[in-house]
């Protein structure tokens, strides 16, 4: 119901509404975007804590990594566990690879 008074006031001050509600919007999206970016930055900050508890040493698999500021993509090992890159997949490993 509030929907369509809303929508006959748009009709009536077409200009003055459509920039209110511009303004709104925009203030939406700059309160969201903050609050996903912080969100995330708490993510990061412990998904690198959780990470930092695993010891990476319960065996690894090959996998292709797409390219990040932190590695430049290829084949890598990463643990089993946490999936983190731990290093470059051996020749041998690259060729089992391929044939899967
Ligand atoms: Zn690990």
């Amino acid at each position: 119901m509030q929907e369509l008074i809303y929508h006959d006031d748009i009709n009536k001050q077409e200009v003055d509404l459509n920039n209110q509600e511009n303004l709104a919007d925009n203030e939406f999206i700059s309160k969201r975007v903050s609050e996903i970016r912080n969100s995330i930055q708490e993510l990061f900050k412990e998904l690198d804590e959780v990470v930092s508890m695993c010891n990476h040493k319960d065996g690894h698999d090959v996998k292709l990594i797409a390219n990040s500021k932190l590695d430049s993509g290829g084949l890598r090992r990463v643990c089993k566990i946490c999936k983190t890159p731990i290093g470059y997949a051996s020749k041998k490993e690259a060729d089992e690879w391929q044939k899967d």
